[in-house]
């Protein structure tokens, strides 16, 4: 005999087969989930715990309506937790005994497709790494809207590329070979943070049979000409990722459509710590939009723009031909206000046909979805229209979009502008779309007009006045006549029912009539929803027609958007071109300029070019502005390669290939790792990796070890790039001996930011100007910061007392000899205690003993 009741024997029969997931277990309208489950979500959604009693035993049960199950879900997922959706199969009223149930659907945050748990400006990515014999296959994908890709990396600094993807894409989840582990540097693992893992055992079918299955998804008989015949790792990191889904999501992955290949030489090479450093898309302090280039730039108004001026802005391109057309679309789109204006209105209307085109496929598209569908196809028409007459190449290309018209008219037609959300409920499907539709409608709704009617009808064909029509469950629709008025039944009239007074009839009309009605509501919704299905098949068959046109829109929309930002923010346009030099007039650095208020931003100039002027040593005060002139440079020259206009009055951009930051930032804190052995680590990549076409920021290298270790490397690094790497490079330094560097090589100039003295305080002009700074305004900094006056005076003498000593190293200071007696030790405790005059020599020496004892 079983324990447990058959419905508990098959839950546990289910769950069995789902040990590391949550069941949503489908009791008619709740999802329940018992045991284990039912303590864990009741305790992480505050939901009640109740229980069931099976035999003796109680067992744990909460549940969740099955209508508002997605925030169930949502908040689940978000706090780490997968959940498996068990659905019943067949309609309970109609099973022979226990309802049939199957797992429909795994939901792990990577493999997220429900709006209410996806942010709408940002991708929702699931990537996978495999490792095979020093190559690393990395394969990404959003589920929600199909965007899949792959590359691979081998050599040494191929986990430091892959650090630098994880943090760009920041992946929900990431899929990994049981066992494997991923070989990150410690302080890139903690900067990027936790991933979620999940772990594929070695005889999943990506591994065993990784190409088939890509092959067979895409329904291709070679990978040849895609880029992906020499690849083994990625192939099998992308097969991990489609055998991953088709485990978890039985629904059609049809929206998956293609699979890119990219490689990092299509993209300037932005290391993690620059990622982060430059802020690009979050700040580093709180690690939100705010404070990042993106903000600055994001004037998008569709989601699906907002994720692609994500994507854009973290690879920026090195493509000279590229990068100009977008340019030139930007140029157009600032320069025509009326354009601008027109387009905002239009896009602003516009629904993230991405992700609809991604439901459509998966078949989660509901009514609302195709109306949306159908209210976006209405505005890409005026997206035609108005940029009928552009000129610049993109926008002419855009304006040609496919603006689905055929699946425009498709859903004009047949779908109902009140259609619910739900697919089963009716109300979906237009008056006129369908007959039967029509009929079914008119019966449900207009049926007892209809019985009036038919009654009046049959008494002035038969002429008995108290003919009446009636309904009764057992048997149904009939026409009751009296005793007195049977003669007058007409022949048409088949005998039913007989009872005391009467005898009851049914005619073929009214026959036919109660086939009809019957259920007429139940057949009503069956048949819109399976006319709704056809729809939706319907326009699945154009699936990469609407990923196509949704793809142009949203670079529509990043266009305008850069646009509209260059136009508020008085940006320039930047001549990208492919020489070396790089001259900026009048740049400004596009987040700090957007904090200050009352004060302007101070702009400044910066000339390099390849024999004179490639590495700046820059010198200057703490808080002189030298980390902001070095940061408004790269995100300058990032800005001109993503195809913005930039902040400046004048910028003549040379491409280049790769960004490397060294900035000392509070987020190097790393536990375990010192800063120095961070800073070290990050140098060496820099000098491994730069080449003679990249962009070096260093800020204060060598800090963090001492004085004379710090310049040393800091001078011997400057001396290795300027002559072996002969990049761009610029250093901001407290070690005013380096100012020194410039007479010995060709190469190297000083820039300092200049400060104005007043009286005993100092005025921070912000300008960058040719030269090096004289002095620490150290001392004056700590006054303006408010450090108490005794301390800044007893700075004051200090600093005079070791320049006395040490004329010619003014800046550094050397370790201050430290006073004996303001150190505690045992010793000086047994000294303080004792009175030399009253001390007999025995006891003296017996004390030096005593003391070399202690120490
Ligand atoms: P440093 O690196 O020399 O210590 P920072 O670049 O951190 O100095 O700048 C110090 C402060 O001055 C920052 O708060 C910044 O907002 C402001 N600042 C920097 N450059 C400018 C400028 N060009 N115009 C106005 N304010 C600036």
């Amino acid at each position: 005999m079983s324990r447990y009741t058959p419905m508990l024997e098959q839950y546990l029969e289910i769950k069995e087969r789902h040990k590391d997931a949550i069941l949503f277990f489908r009791l008619g309208d709740f999802y329940e989930m018992f045991f284990e489950d039912a303590r864990i979500a009741s305790r992480e959604l505050e939901i009640v715990l109740t229980s069931r009693e099976s035999g003796e035993e109680k067992i744990p049960m909460c549940g969740v309506p099955y209508h508002s199950a997605s925030n169930y879900i949502a908040r689940l997922i978000n706090k780490g937790y997968k959940v498996a959706i068990c659905e019943q199969m067949e309609d309970p009223s109609q099973a022979k005994g226990i309802v049939k149930r199957e797992v429909v659907r795994i939901i792990t945050p990577g493999t997220v497709l429900e709006d209410v748990m996806l942010e709408e400006g940002s991708n929702n990515f699931l990537a996978s790494v495999v490792q095979e014999a020093g190559i690393i296959g990395f394969a990404y994908i959003d589920v929600s809207t199909g965007e899949f890709k792959v590359t691979e990396w081998e050599g040494e600094d191929a986990y430091i590329k892959l650090a630098s993807e994880l943090e760009r894409i920041k992946p929900a989840e990431c899929l990994l070979l049981e066992g494997d582990s991923l070989a990150l540097r410690e302080e890139d693992q903690l900067r990027i943070g936790k991933i979620a893992f999940t772990f594929l055992p070695p005889e999943d079918e990506a591994f065993t049979a990784g190409e088939k299955l890509l092959l067979s998804h895409f329904g291709l008989s070679s990978l040849k000409g895609r880029g992906l015949e020499n690849m083994s790792a990625g192939i099998t990191a992308a097969a991990a990722i489609l055998s991953f889904l088709k485990q978890t999501q039985k629904i059609n992955l049809r929206h998956i459509r293609d699979l890119k290949v990219y490689t990092w030489a299509d993209y300037v090479e932005i290391d993690l710590a620059s990622r982060r450093n430059l802020e690009l898309t979050s700040s580093l302090r709180e690690g939100r939009r705010e404070g990042s280039l993106l903000h600055v730039l994001d004037k998008c108004r569709t989601a699906m723009g907002k994720r692609m001026l994500k994507s854009w802005i973290e690879q920026p391109l090195c493509d000279l031909k590229t990068i100009n057309r977008r340019l030139d679309a930007v140029e157009e789109l600032k320069d025509n206000l009326d354009l601008r204006f027109n387009l905002k209105e239009i896009l602003s209307h516009i629904y993230d046909l991405e992700r609809i085109a991604g439901k459509i496929g998966s078949g989660l598209a509901n009514p609302r979805d195709m109306l949306a569908l159908k209210k976006s196809a209405l505005k890409l028409r005026e997206i035609k229209e108005v940029l009928k007459d552009a000129s610049s190449f993109l926008l002419q290309k855009i304006g040609k979009l496919d603006a689905l018209d055929d699946i425009y008219d498709l859903l004009d037609k047949s779908i109902s502008e009140e259609a619910p959300v739900t697919v089963k409920e009716g109300n979906i499907i237009k008056d006129g779309y369908k007959k039967e539709i029509d009929e079914l409608r008119y019966i449900a709704s207009e049926g007892s007009n209809w019985l009036v009617d038919f009654e009046n009808r049959e008494r002035e064909r038969t002429g008995i006045k108290n003919l009446k029509v009636g309904f009764n469950k057992v048997f149904g629709y009939y026409i009751e006549i009296t005793k007195a008025n049977l003669h007058l039944v007409p022949k048409d009239y088949h005998r039913k029912q007989t009872l005391v007074n009467c005898e009851r009839f049914i005619s073929d009309e009214l026959k036919s009539y109660e086939d009809k009605l019957l259920g007429a509501k139940e057949k009503l919704c069956l048949l819109e929803y399976e006319e709704f299905m056809q729809i939706r098949e319907k326009i699945a068959l154009h699936l990469g027609r609407i990923q196509d046109t949704a793809r142009l829109v949203a670079v529509l929309d990043v266009l305008y958007s850069l646009a509209e930002a260059a136009y508020e923010n008085n940006y320039v346009r930047p001549l990208v071109n492919k020489s070396y030099d790089l001259h900026i007039k009048e740049g400004r650095h596009p987040v700090v300029e957007k904090f200050l208020e009352s004060t302007r931003f101070v702009p400044n100039d910066l000339y390099m070019e390849k024999e004179k002027h490639r590495f700046a040593v820059i010198t200057g005060p703490n808080m002189g502005g030298k980390s902001t002139f070095m940061r408004q440079t790269a995100l300058i020259v990032l800005m001109a390669q993503i195809g913005s206009f930039v902040p400046a009055k004048e910028a003549n951009i040379g491409l280049v290939d790769k960004i490397f930051t060294r900035v000392g930032a509070a987020d190097d804190l790393a536990a375990g790792q010192s800063t120095f052995m961070v800073e070290m680590v990050e140098v060496a990549n820099i000098v491994k990796n730069a080449t003679s076409r990249s962009l070096v920021l260093l800020d204060e290298i060598g800090r963090g070890t001492s004085t004379y270790d710090g310049l040393s490397i800091a001078r011997a690094v400057s001396e290795y790039i300027v002559k072996e790497i002969r990049c761009k490079t610029l250093f901001a330094t407290h070690y005013h001996e380096l100012t020194s560097l410039a007479d010995e090589y060709e190469g190297i100039f000083n820039l300092a930011v200049s400060v104005k003295e007043a009286g005993e305080n100092v005025i921070f002009l912000k300008k960058v100007l040719p030269g090096k700074a004289d002095k620490s305004y150290g001392l004056h900094v700590a006054r303006l910061a408010g450090l108490p006056e005794p301390i800044n005076k007893r700075a004051e003498e200090i600093l005079a007392s070791l320049e006395r000593e040490n004329p010619e190293r003014q800046t550094v200071l050397s370790p201050v000899q430290l006073d004996l007696f303001s150190l505690e030790h045992p010793v000086l405790e047994e000294l303080r205690k004792i009175d030399p005059d009253e001390i007999t020599p025995k006891e003296a020496l017996l004390l030096l003993y005593k003391l070399k004892e202690m120490v």
